[in-house]
């Protein structure tokens, strides 16, 4: 948090994630509500309070209200963000959907560019359920090599059963574990019930057992403020008293429930 960083958010996910914010074996309508032949662009379409709050970034119904870019157009609108127009403390930030589909084919093309050679961390924001090719894992590997400064990071963001997603589908400790290989990686679960916490620590012993070393986190729900400050005391007291870490939503307070944060 409070890191300076770039967000490249890939189109497409495995998951629909609409079970958040609705009660236990519901599902959310919102986002299937929404018409798409309303809006010219996704920054116009509206937000959700229940489901995937990204449902912009996977649901094909909307992928062409994204744009579609090549690597080099891509590079040109992070150099127009960076504050010096290169690299400097910023973090890129790949998020989706889910990044780790089929878009690590895309990865090389865009990390070798010219430009690109002064980052030095990526954060991966992944649901964890994608093994990396063996051709990827290649290229992580050299990427790190170049640079000894270079960090990579999972950030493996798990799909507790308050999402809608099948427990067998969602928790996958082998793949997880092995991104540790490659990187930092640590697990965040989204708490928004004494269930969803008794769910987490079946899924936490279960990545253990795996061989998963790395930190966990309690993050509150709420993706607007009204839902998220009911929960994030409740939230922290429980990470304290179970000695896990406690992630907060600064994007929240900060920016609200807007595209793009
Ligand atoms: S995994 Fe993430 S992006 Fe995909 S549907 Fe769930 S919350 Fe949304």
């Amino acid at each position: 948090m409070g890191v300076p960083s770039v967000f490249l958010r890939t189109f497409g996910c495995n998951f629909k994630c609409a079970g958040f914010g609705m009660p236990r074996g519901e599902l959310s309508e919102e986002a299937n509500n929404v018409n798409p032949d309303s809006y010219k662009k996704y920054e116009d379409l509206p937000l959700v309070s229940t489901g995937c709050d990204s449902y912009a970034s996977w649901d094909p119904r909307f992928k062409d209200l994204s744009p579609m870019l090549e690597s080099d157009a891509i590079v040109e609108r992070i150099m127009e963000i960076l504050p010096h127009g290169e690299w400097r403390d910023e973090h890129l930030v790949i998020t989706g959907g889910e990044p780790l589909l089929g878009w690590q084919r895309a990865y090389p093309d865009l990390l070798d560019h010219p430009k690109m050679a002064g980052l030095k961390e990526i954060t991966f924001e992944t649901n964890g359920t994608q093994k990396l090719t063996d051709d990827f894992k290649k290229y992580l590997f050299a990427w790190k090599k170049q640079n000894p400064e270079r960090e990579i990071t999972f950030s493996v963001s798990a799909k507790l059963p308050c999402s809608g997603e099948a427990w067998e589908d969602a928790i996958q400790p082998k793949i997880v574990s092995e991104y540790e290989w490659y990187g930092t990686a640590y697990l965040k679960f989204v708490i928004a019930t004494e269930q969803d916490f008794a769910d987490a620590e079946c899924a936490i012993g279960a990545y253990r057992a795996d061989g998963f070393s790395g930190h966990v986190y309690l993050m509150p729900v709420g993706g607007v403020e009204t839902v998220y400050a009911l929960n994030n005391r409740r939230v922290a007291d429980l990470a304290m008293s179970k000695g896990l870490r406690y992630s907060d939503r600064l994007q929240v307070p900060l920016f609200k429930n807007e595209w793009g944060t």
